[in-house]
């Protein structure tokens, strides 16, 4: 499963080293999104591993499902990725089965971002339907055990997490208990550096981007956020405007490509004035918390997410008082597509 960024790239060698290219599909679901660079890192990456990439998409972008369900989604669920993503990998299994096929999916997500892992194969099997048991997943930057890549049930070994009603939350440490107890070896790997450095491909421009917008000392805010250590975009997805990114998504976006931020902002207002006019119900790509007057059994005020446009963003915090009232509901994570 490769998504144009640095992970899933590197997932792509480990695969075909392990397995073989013979034995191995390097799909790609593309979104029609992308950065301009990633497809040019797409095809150095096809070229060096010497294997052609299968790409399966309907034509669809983010934008045509949005105006089509007149909703972002959020954290847990984003229709374009529903949509563009997984209903094209399900489609493209279902073809390998009628042909014989039945298909190990291998996904680029590593160690720290592990508890993201189990909800992917809690997806996999219970919505991939055309097989009883759904189809299994690896996961080679999470770790090994006995020297084959963690699959979604090892994840967490004690608890039949992929059986239950509903995908319960799962959290790092759980994770890391249970490969522990399996003997699992940690990958160590660093896709970034290992492709920069030993394969020798400049990576996509997204994870260099504010370093490349801070070059111009007149972007202060690019400046600002090189100073704090963020060099780019943390996930090279869908050209920086993906709807699961949270506030410090959207505040690269901003430093870096203005127009795009603008063309997104747009696009939310749109769509929530249509949903307005439908239902009088407002989405939005980002939420904020806002004190609701009453106490918890601690003491403390409760809060309540309500909201956040990306317009009210942009005036009141990125281009106001960055200090202001707003209180952010902190949300680094990207979609399941990234990986
Ligand atoms: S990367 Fe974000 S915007 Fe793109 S398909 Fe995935 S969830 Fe949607």
């Amino acid at each position: 499963m490769f998504s144009t960024g640095a992970g899933s790239a590197w997932l792509t060698k480990y695969v075909v080293d392990k397995y073989g290219k013979e034995n191995t599909i390097i799909l790609i679901t593309d979104t029609k999104w992308e950065d301009e660079d990633n497809y040019r890192f797409m095809k150095e990456v096809a070229d060096y591993i010497g294997i052609e990439i299968t790409e399966k998409s309907d034509g669809r972008t983010p934008e045509d499902i949005f105006r089509k369900d007149l909703y972002f989604g959020n954290f847990g669920t984003a229709p374009c990725s529903k949509e563009l993503k997984m209903k094209q990998t399900f489609l493209y299994i279902q073809e390998l089965i009628e042909q014989g096929i039945l298909p190990i999916l291998y996904f680029g997500i590593d160690y720290k971002e592990a508890r993201r892992a189990p909800r992917l194969a809690y997806n996999y099997k219970h919505n991939v339907d055309v097989f009883e048991d759904g189809v299994e997943l690896r996961f080679p930057l999470i770790a090994e055990i006995d020297g084959e890549p963690v699959n979604g049930k090892q994840l967490i070994h004690n608890r039949d997490f992929l059986n239950s009603d509903k995908m319960p939350k799962v959290y790092n440490k759980e994770i890391y208990e249970s490969l522990e107890s399996q003997g699992a070896t940690i990958c160590t790997a660093n896709p970034k550096h290992e492709i920069e450095n030993n394969w020798g491909i400049k990576l996509p421009r997204m994870y260099s981007a504010v370093e490349e917008a801070a070059k111009d000392k007149s972007n202060m805010k690019a400046n600002e956020l090189l100073e704090k250590g963020v060099k780019g975009f943390s996930h090279a997805n869908c050209g920086g405007i993906c709807v699961k990114g949270g506030m410090g998504h959207y505040s690269v976006l901003y430093a870096v490509w203005e127009d795009r931020y603008l063309k997104m902002e747009k696009l939310e207002r749109e769509i929530n004035d249509a949903q307005i006019a439908k239902n009088g119900r407002r989405y939005t790509i980002l939420s904020k918390l806002i004190p609701t007057g009453e106490l918890d059994e601690k003491g403390k005020e409760k809060k309540k997410k309500v909201p956040y446009s990306l317009e009210e963003y942009r005036l009141e915090v990125l281009e106001g008082d960055i200090n202001s009232n707003v209180e952010v509901e902190e949300n680094t994570i990207a979609c399941e597509c990234v990986f």
